[in-house]
């Protein structure tokens, strides 16, 4: 007996499922299915989340077996799907659409299907790949960016440099995915937060993204940028300080698009359209950073919380 878990809530099955560990918090309501296991690449220093994971592709048929069982289990219509793990899309286009098609013929009321991307394994795969996978049912990328700042990306061994990171999503794109961009507050430490603002902006400008959504760092336990910051050679921007790098972001956007701060890790539930909401998320920034200079408590408090919302 194991837990089925999908979102909406929790089903059991006597048959066994391979969940995929992680999902963006907007999938919190999609069916999860894992066609990789881990993370191709691994390295980057601010991540744990696939340490000692050895990656692979899984065999199409135990996807497909994955598949039946949360048909056999789940008594309501599936709209979304997510699938995992971090790099799915260095499985081959002919694996993919197989996926695809049982997917949707199992479920045929999905209206979305999402999954992690590097923008180095865009860059790398064909065109004519992407679109048709695209086409299969494949609708939605998510893809870290963390900063626009060429030092910091390589300083934290992210493995692609700022023109990947556009033509990755420039090539996604223009295969008809909509493009979610994670950015990550606070990866440029107190040194380079306003050049990691402020590239990052560049970079987001550069790639029309649909979707900007900022997370803040917070050093996690056996990340070598864990180790940087308890050395001192890091140094974490102050709650302040991110606040004041996320305006320097969304005051130097010229996007048109949603940007999201759905993770309990930020400070401030900033979410908007660019361009027509960015006073609005300017002024929840500002209000925030005022109470915070004058109200310990709050300073406490705001630390552990934030309100999100998913699309
Ligand atoms: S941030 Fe993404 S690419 Fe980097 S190690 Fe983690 S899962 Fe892999």
């Amino acid at each position: 007996m194991f837990n089925f878990r999908f979102g909406r809530g929790l089903a059991t099955a006597e048959k066994s499922y391979d969940f995929p560990p992680f999902r963006p918090p907007s999938e919190a309501e999609s069916l999860l299915l894992r066609m990789t296991r881990g993370c191709p690449w691994n390295r980057c220093a601010f991540c744990p989340m696939y340490r000692g994971i050895r990656f692979e592709v899984r065999e199409s048929e135990a996807v497909r077996r994955d598949i039946d069982t949360a048909k056999e289990v789940l008594n309501e219509p599936v709209e979304t799907v997510f699938v995992g793990d971090s790099d799915s899309l260095v499985a081959n286009t002919h694996t993919w659409c197989d996926i695809l098609a049982s997917l949707y013929e199992a479920f045929p009321s999905i209206t979305r299907v999402t999954t992690y991307a590097r923008a180095y394994t865009l860059k790398r795969r064909s065109l004519e790949g992407l679109k048709k996978i695209r086409r299969a049912g494949l609708t939605r990328l998510h893809i870290g960016l963390e900063t626009g700042n060429a030092l910091v990306l390589k300083k934290v061994r992210k493995g692609a440099t700022p023109a990947t990171m556009i033509q990755g999503c420039h090539q996604a794109k223009e295969a008809g995915f909509e493009v979610s961009v994670y950015v990550l507050v606070g990866i440029g430490g107190r040194s380079l937060w306003r050049e990691h603002a402020l590239e990052t902006a560049s970079v987001l400008n550069a790639i029309e993204p649909d979707f900007i959504r900022v997370r803040t760092l917070i050093p996690q336990p056996g990340t070598a940028l864990y180790r940087w910051w308890k050395a001192g050679t890091f140094e974490l921007p102050a709650p302040e300080l991110a606040l004041k790098e996320q305006r320097v972001l969304i005051e130097s956007l010229k996007v048109n698009a949603y940007y999201l701060s759905d993770h309990v890790s930020n400070y401030a539930p900033v979410h908007g359209r660019l361009p027509g909401n960015r006073s609005d998320m300017l002024k929840v920034i500002q209000d925030i950073t005022d109470r915070l200079r004058g109200d310990e408590n709050f300073r406490q408090c705001i630390k552990k919380r934030s309100k999100h919302i998913y699309l």
